[in-house]
């Protein structure tokens, strides 16, 4: 086996024929896996049966992704409640416990089936995408307890690949720094938060990051990545960082490839995004709630509402894959307020914020005006700026830009944003 360090991070694929399949060939295949999975789950899920038979639908009506939109949407909140009804699982298993390997159990509490054999494919995608290779010594810091990341999914994969694992969990930095350091690891899997704790530390502990630590791959998760993180993170170490999302109860959603252009959507699962008050599908380029269906038999998700905003795009990748991929993460759905009949999310906010430096704090007021909807974005400069209404014209136009609405800009002395403040303010009344 060549040793990681001489081989090339920047192409190759897990699964070349699935990855790079046409996209009307891609579409014919998860068609088909889809009706095997519902097909499965009609017979095997309680719950999943349940939720088809009160909607009126059969397995048969379910044919291609499109239909998808017959089945109502379930939540978190929705698993939470069955499963107290019905414990363990609330009938969303699609196995006898025994056929189990383990159960995990996520914030809520939420009880997650973990399976004999675990096949899922996509952490193992990203982490290739990403530039791991066969051999990669990696130090896996995500929480070892109860949940199912760091074991079952993380070091599951990375054996996958062919990648040693280290199961360190989190904490402990300093002696992070040294198993790093005597095992000459190369890969790094954790949040992008601790990574810089890691660098923090080595540093403290007078080490150089590059000459007395190998790090050359990292597969983040769990926390959004600033690019300016992450720049900084891969300036100091001379590695390459690629974020990945997904939830515990249904897997990876979406890795990003070395040309860090959204997230890949792995092969064994469909996303749609929908428009989270109607669950159907907005198509690319528009905003709405990630919604996912696994082909897991074990635990046959279907359209699991993640809670989650992204943005889906089509266009094609330079790295190859012909997956369609997530944008970015915008926000959670219970924030989203909208406005004259467009979805407007916090994520926007901190978009049109980012382009002027002067801006310290910042919030958005809606209120309702002669029955119309009224946007204003409150700024509290950093100081007072020379011609204040070149600024505020500046800012409108990034509003109009980022949100495809008109809003205006309200200047407001220093304080009067009060501390923790929502980034959208909705005041508008409807009696
Ligand atoms: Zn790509």
């Amino acid at each position: 086996m060549p040793k990681p360090e001489v081989m090339d991070r920047t192409v190759g694929f897990l699964k070349k024929n699935l990855e790079t399949q046409p996209h009307k060939k891609r579409l014919e295949y998860l068609n088909q896996k889809l009706r095997g999975i519902i097909q499965y789950a009609y017979k095997n899920s309680i719950a999943f049966q349940h939720k088809m038979d009160s909607a009126g639908l059969k397995p048969k009506d379910i044919q291609a992704i499109k239909d998808l939109e017959k089945i109502p949407i379930t939540k978190k909140s929705d698993l939470l409640e069955l499963q107290k009804k019905h414990p363990p699982f609330g009938g969303f298993e699609g196995v006898p416990i025994g056929e189990l390997k383990r159960i995990f159990i996520s914030p809520g509490p939420i009880f997650e089936p973990g399976e004999m054999e675990y096949n899922e494919l996509g952490w193992a995608q990203g982490m290739v995408a990403g530039g791991f290779r066969p051999g990669d010594i990696t130090i896996n810091t995500f929480s070892y307890h109860m949940v199912p990341f760091a074991l079952h999914m993380v070091d599951n994969s990375l054996h996958r690949i062919g990648c040693i694992s280290i199961p360190t969990g989190v904490g402990n930095t300093e002696q992070q720094v040294h198993i790093l350091k005597n095992l000459n690891a190369t890969g790094f899997c954790g949040t992008p938060s601790f990574l810089l704790t890691i660098a923090e530390k080595a540093e403290e502990l007078g080490f150089d990051l590059q000459k007395d630590l190998n790090l050359k791959v990292g597969f983040v998760a769990a926390e959004m990545l600033p690019e300016s993180l992450r720049s900084k993170l891969e300036d100091k170490f001379g590695m390459i960082i690629r974020q990945t999302y997904g939830t515990a109860d249904i897997g990876c959603l979406g890795y990003e490839c070395l040309k860090k252009s959204g997230m890949h959507i792995p092969d064994d699962k469909i996303v749609e995004i929908v428009d989270p008050q109607t669950g159907k599908q907005v198509g690319p380029g528009k905003t709405g709630e990630i919604v996912a269906t696994t082909f897991n038999k074990v635990y046959p998700l279907i359209r699991f509402g993640t809670g989650d905003l992204s943005i889906l795009t089509e266009t094609p990748c330079p790295c190859g894959r012909t997956s369609p991929r997530l944008l970015k993460i915008l926000g959670r759905v219970d924030q989203v307020t909208k406005v004259r009949g467009l979805f407007v999310h916090p994520g926007q906010v901190d978009e049109v914020a980012s382009r002027h430096p002067q801006i310290a704090r910042y919030q958005i007021l809606v209120a309702r005006k002669e029955q119309k909807d009224e946007m204003v974005f409150r700024i509290e400069l950093k100081e007072e700026v020379p011609q204040p209404e070149k600024l505020k014209e500046e800012i409108e136009g990034s509003i109009r830009d980022v949100m495809k609405l008109r809003g205006e800009v309200l200047f407001t002395p220093k304080g009067t944003i009060p501390e923790g403040a929502k980034k959208i303010e909705d005041q508008r009344t409807w009696a």
